[in-house]
């Protein structure tokens, strides 16, 4: 039976396992008032005993509705972001039930070492971005990178402002002054994934409708779409490089949204990224960032991590993915990107372990820059052909599951015609900087 997780040990329930959250919300930005109502269909851990009690995870400031399990009231108790359920009957291991929660309140961001995350209130509008543990601060959830799902998503909200989720939009439905949107993602889905931005956005098509390829859209305050255009106009050219590179691209849209605030940095959502105004300056850093967020729809989003331990093979992948994009768009070549990088991380402390860097640091710059460089390392040593089948095996046998940096080492190992374990023990379990690859 999975573990909670090591860096957030009081987030998610291993105990059972969501596989569909269907979400029924109503939003008012006005007042800033979220109403709820989830059902969701879950199954009970084999290998436990009898499921007694479980939990969801919802931030403190809401107020419960009814609660159900499988239909009937259940004891119940919603204290510190964690809703304990006592079902009726205990359930059995491997047994499907439901649960239903409904719930009201003002949503706002939970606090963590790296600002507020979740659904954030905008000047007009509102946005969700939850990596890592911010997904409680709107819906109930099994709050666990692991624990992936289905989702379908009904929203409500006066009909000025546009809904935009990654998914299909299945129906958009007007009534009096509110309009009703709709998603449905097939694709597992971890809760800190779920991304959402509601303000008044207009859409616009990136890829070329007539080619077959990956329908590409995006959403902007109207008086950004030429910046939008601009910034977001060699995204096509990005999607068919990491498709070359990193196999299908595993969703069946991709979204890009910006909304009309400043925001720290762009974050990956599911089949979507949220990007902020001071994203859309013509240049290398923006367009390294739209390179970034898309390279996540692989690395992250189809393959997860299975717990935040693991996040180097998130960042440092989606990192090296700007790098290869600059190769390929005649830019700096990877290895240049590469040694800037290692020049940077040579002037910083090294104290960062890559492949398990503590809570604290697994945002740190340096585990994006040493996870560039790491990737960058086993390109140099398996050789282009061998590095590139490695990478679309990787993201095939892994396709919407779970990954490690111990499945990642085995899988390495069958494309390296030299040992790689010394290479990748110095980058991944040291500290100290191994010597820069070439
Ligand atoms: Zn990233």
């Amino acid at each position: 039976m999975p573990e909670t997780d090591p860096y957030f040990p009081t987030s998610g329930d291993p105990r059972y396992h969501v596989h569909r959250y269907e979400l029924d919300l109503d939003y008012r930005p006005e007042p800033n008032r979220l109403s709820g109502t989830a059902r969701l269909n879950a199954i009970a851990a084999e290998g436990g005993g009898q499921l007694a009690e479980f939990t969801l995870d919802l931030a403190a400031g809401f107020r419960l509705g009814r609660v159900l399990v499988n239909g009937k009231a259940p004891h119940y108790a919603h204290r510190a972001g964690k809703l304990r359920v006592r079902p009726a009957k205990p359930l059995a291991p491997g047994t499907a039930f439901t649960v239903e929660v409904h719930w009201t309140g003002n949503p706002k961001p939970v606090r963590s070492p790296w600002g507020g995350i979740g659904w954030e209130e905008l000047d007009d509008g509102a946005l969700v971005a939850s990596q890592p543990i911010g997904a409680p601060s709107w819906y109930p959830c099994n709050d666990r990178p692991g624990d992936k799902a289905s989702y379908q998503i009904s929203l409500t909200t006066p009909s000025p402002y546009a809904v935009v989720l990654g998914g299909r939009l299945l129906t958009r439905t007007v009534k009096s002054s509110s309009t009703t949107w709709v998603y449905d993602q097939p694709a597992p889905t971890s809760s800190y994934l779920v991304g959402v931005a509601i303000g008044p956005l207009h859409q616009i098509r990136l890829d070329d409708p007539d080619a077959e390829g990956v329908p590409q859209y995006g959403w902007a305050p109207h008086a950004r779409v030429p910046a939008f255009a601009a910034a977001f106009s060699r995204q096509p050219e990005m999607m068919g490089l990491f498709q070359e590179l990193f196999g299908p691209y595993p969703f069946d849209r991709y979204t890009a949204v910006v909304v009309d605030e400043e925001l720290d940095v762009p974050v990956e959502a599911q089949a979507m990224a949220t990007f902020g105004t001071n994203h859309l300056e013509p240049g290398w850093q923006s367009e390294r960032m739209v390179a970034h967020e898309l390279a996540h729809q692989w690395f992250g989003n189809s393959l997860s991590v299975a717990d935040w331990r693991h996040i180097w093979l998130n960042e440092g992948f989606a990192k090296y993915a700007e790098w290869l994009w600059s190769e390929a768009s005649g830019a700096a070549p990877a290895a240049e990107r590469a040694a800037k990088a290692y020049q940077l991380l040579a002037s910083l402390p090294q104290d960062l372990r890559l492949a398990d860097p503590g809570r604290r640091l697994m945002f740190d710059d340096r585990l994006y820059q040493r996870g560039g460089v790491t990737v960058h390392a086993l390109r140099v040593v398996l050789g282009d052909e061998a590095f590139v089948r490695m990478l679309r095996d990787w993201t095939r046998l892994h396709r919407h599951s779970l990954v490690t940096t111990e499945a990642f080492l085995a899988h390495v190992r069958r494309y390296a015609a030299v040992p790689v374990d010394d290479l990748l023990q110095e980058w991944l379990f040291e500290t100290a900087l191994p010597a820069f690859p070439q």
